[in-house]
């Protein structure tokens, strides 16, 4: 996976760094928790501040991409529902932004706003902690994907760079296929199966990522398994779900003595690679976990 040098970074040589995160809503989002703790551990200035633009305000983003290319904004993370309405107003998208179709994170670089993707190295970055933590050795390489939406491409991206073997299980074979067009250039095999269940199976699998929103709050008690699934006991379940810290799913696969986690680490791990690129500081993990928890 490929990112800038970010020690060429324009946000080097302002002494304030003004970060921010753009969506519609946002008002939930922890990332300002996460990133105005790593400005403060690194005795930085700057804030990281929401950007609430309503879907219908196209002058308000562009206004706001505007403040990235003059410098007065040293960069932006981007969430629902501009990952991929953004790109159209960048001028140079990263290999990862451009294979996975979305954009999570803008910087500039040489007056130019590039868009990148760090969910799927921040992704791969946990689920190998969460592996060796768990397992101790290397896994068997079989991960089932739950969902074939936005995050569910950055994902599918990470696990086949890291040689895993993908099936895709999807409520929209149609999305499903979508997503395994854009991947055709990859050594990659994606099976579709329906979520629509009984029929479903997740034998020979090791590793099981929901990228649904299905158990989010406030519907914690929903997961996108069906009741009463047998899971293998070699099966690790990783739910991109942090809202609320342990989901249905995870419940239900830790009741069967399954290792099984969600998704803040994914979380913290792709915000400190975007405040990398922003900064050029790497902060360390357990500050940034400290400062959600606190
Ligand atoms: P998205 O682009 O809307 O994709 C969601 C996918 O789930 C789509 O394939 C959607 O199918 C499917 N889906 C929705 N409801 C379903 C249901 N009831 N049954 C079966 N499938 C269903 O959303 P996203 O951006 O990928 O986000 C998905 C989840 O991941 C959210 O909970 C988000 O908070 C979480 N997330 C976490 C992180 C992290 O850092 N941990 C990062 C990104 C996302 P349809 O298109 O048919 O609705």
């Amino acid at each position: 996976m490929q990112s800038s040098n970010p020690s060429t970074g324009s946000g080097q040589r302002l002494q304030t760094f003004k970060l921010g995160l753009i969506g519609y809503p946002v008002a939930h989002s922890l990332s300002p928790k996460i990133q105005n703790a790593a400005l403060k551990f690194f005795g930085l200035n700057g804030d990281y501040s929401l950007f609430p633009i309503h879907p219908d305000d196209k002058q308000g983003l562009k206004d706001l991409l505007g403040c990235v290319r003059s410098g007065e904004i040293t960069g932006l993370n981007v969430t629902i529902p501009y990952k991929q309405n953004v790109m159209e107003f960048l001028d140079e998208l990263t290999p990862t932004a451009k294979v996975i179709g979305a954009v999570n994170i803008i910087y500039r670089r040489e007056d130019k706003l590039i868009g990148d993707n760090t969910d799927a190295p921040g992704f791969l970055a946990d689920l190998r902690k969460f592996v060796k933590k768990d397992t101790g050795k290397q896994a068997n390489k079989n991960a089932l994907i739950l969902g074939a939406g936005g995050s569910a491409r950055a994902v599918v991206y990470a696990l086949i760079s890291d040689s895993w073997k993908v099936t895709i299980a999807a409520r929209r074979l149609e999305q499903a296929r979508q997503l395994t067009s854009s991947f055709r250039n990859y050594q990659l095999r994606i099976n579709l199966q329906s979520l629509n269940l009984p029929t479903f199976k997740v034998s020979n699998i090791e590793l099981i990522v929901n990228t649904t929103p299905v158990g989010m709050f406030p519907n914690i008690d929903q997961s996108p398994l069906p009741k009463n699934i047998a899971l293998s006991k070699e099966t690790r379940v990783y739910d991109l779900i942090y809202n609320p810290r342990e989901t249905k799913l995870v419940r239900d696969a830790r009741a069967q003595g399954l290792h099984a986690t969600t998704g803040l680490g994914m979380l913290v791990e792709q915000a400190a690679l975007g405040f990398e690129l922003w900064t050029g500081h790497n902060p360390p993990r357990e500050f940034l976990w400290n400062a959600i928890e606190n």
